[in-house]
């Protein structure tokens, strides 16, 4: 009896969408074996057909059972066939058998390329994991950071797979649990790195009293040594700033306290205790608005740029600080011709103004400052050379930093807040520029603002 279109289905069922879901999912190892047992069949089936009907009857039935779990894998036979179906009906369904092979072999592979692609792309390392700690897939950024992980590589114990006694307990944690795991790991070495590790478990649902399954685990490790470093500073800014205003309001209270308490002061202590505390109040006052141009120059905006005549900048500083010059007997001199750059004239004012006071402070009298406004191809430089105490070279590289003084008494008593030379780096590279320092200890300074697009 053969059995034709629309018959007993229940020998070779019609695959549900259920059924190629399945096929998916057994990916790119699927059709391997399959293909194996279909060249066979294929191949005895002609074999057949030259030898017989007993042969034919056997073979029959051998195509029939690859049709048949062929229906498992997601593929829909168009005629119902069994091991009767003459032999026109299973070498039909055969080849389109085959052609839908090709066709899955292809999808997957097609998947397989850009999960790949994929996986390359991610800046996070990943390992995927069967449930017995065997590894199914690692990219190139997990390789990194552990070398010897390979696809198919198992730790024995499920606890030796990373080669790091606390990567290892954590994956066995996970896997055992069903708990997603997190830890932050340092990275021996020159540079000192930071990673996060994840790992999570895939759930299988429940198993014996209640106890969560896992298929498996994903790993992501995420480098955070930047992350880590901007949280560092954060928190370093913050006790600084704190430690900044703590000094001057620590002052203002015990003078304030000493003008209450103390009845019989006579009024040149009540007007120098008053000094102080203007002095303090002033130091504050300085480093709040300090404070708020950095938080200005920091925030992301967007402030168009103008036309600025550096040559204008340079003759208001040199004229607003002549009476500080003057007071600290130091020749401030300039030397401007006409030039201009794209920029924000308030903030290059400022940071002009941050430098030349500093030239002032720290030039003994009897020295000498000069501005100069000059060229160099399309670069504008802005420079104020001191005569003064000159910065030894192992301050230098980190001069730029906020609140990173020489010499913290001097700077106190100079009134600097310690973020004047901040504020000039962050509004050079505002402008698409940089600053430059040169220095030799006792022979003096020299500070360059270089700004592109120089004209005039
Ligand atoms: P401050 O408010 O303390 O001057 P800055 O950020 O402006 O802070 O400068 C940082 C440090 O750099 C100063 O404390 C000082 O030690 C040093 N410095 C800045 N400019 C000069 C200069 N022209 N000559 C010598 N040292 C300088």
């Amino acid at each position: 009896m053969s059995l034709r279109q629309g018959g007993d289905r229940r020998r070779v069922p019609a695959v549900s969408s259920q059924g190629a879901r399945a096929g998916r999912r057994l990916g790119p190892w699927m059709p391997l074996w399959v293909l194996v047992v279909v060249a066979a069949a294929v191949g005895g089936w002609a074999a057949g057909r030259r030898s017989g009907r007993r042969a034919r009857s056997a073979l029959g039935r051998a195509a029939a059972g690859v049709l048949a779990r062929a229906g498992a894998i997601g593929f829909s036979a168009a005629s119902a066939v069994d091991e009767f179906a003459p032999p026109d009906v299973l070498e039909v369904e055969l080849d389109r058998f085959g052609t839908w092979l090709q066709a899955q072999w292809r999808r997957s592979e097609e998947e397989r390329r850009r999960l790949s692609a994929v996986l390359a792309g991610l800046t996070e390392g990943i390992v995927l994991l069967d449930p017995h700690g065997r590894v199914l897939l690692v990219n190139d950024v997990a390789r990194g950071f552990w070398p010897r992980l390979a696809p198919g590589l198992q730790g024995r114990h499920q606890v030796e797979l990373f080669q790091d006694a606390r990567c290892d307990r954590l994956l066995a944690h996970a896997l055992a649990r069903g708990e997603a795991q997190q830890a932050d790991l340092e990275r021996p070495g020159p540079k000192g790195r930071w990673w996060r590790l994840h790992i999570v478990p895939i759930p299988a649902g429940e198993g014996e009293a209640g106890a969560a399954l896992t298929a498996g685990a994903l790993v992501i490790v995420q480098d955070i040594t930047e992350q880590r470093a901007t949280e560092q500073m954060r928190r370093d800014f913050v006790a600084n700033v704190s430690h900044e205003l703590q000094t001057p309001l620590t002052s203002v209270r015990g003078y304030a306290e000493t003008l209450l308490d103390e009845d019989d002061l006579d009024p040149a202590e009540i007007r120098r205790f008053s000094g102080y505390i203007l002095k303090e109040s002033e130091r504050m006052a300085a480093l709040v608005r300090d404070l708020l141009a950095l938080a200005q120059l920091e925030a992301p905006r967007w402030v168009p740029a103008e036309p600025v005549s550096l040559g204008e900048v340079a003759r208001d500083v040199v004229a607003a600080q002549m009476p500080f010059a003057a007071e600290r007997g130091v020749a401030l001199e300039l030397e401007a011709g006409t030039l201009q750059v794209p920029g924000r004239p308030d903030e290059l004012r400022r940071a002009l103004e941050n430098l030349v006071r500093n030239a002032l402070a720290y030039t003994p009298g009897g020295g000498r400052v000069r501005v100069r406004v000059g060229r160099l191809g399309p670069e504008a430089r802005l420079q104020v050379i001191d005569t003064g105490i000159g910065i030894s070279a192992e301050h230098l590289p980190r001069l730029f930093e906020r609140f990173y003084r020489v010499d913290r008494g001097r700077s106190r008593e100079t009134g600097g807040t310690g973020l004047g030379l901040a504020i000039v780096k962050h509004t050079a590279e505002g402008h698409g520029g940089r600053v430059e320092v040169d220095s030799v200890p006792g022979e003096g300074t020299t500070f360059t603002l270089v700004l592109p697009g120089a004209s005039g």
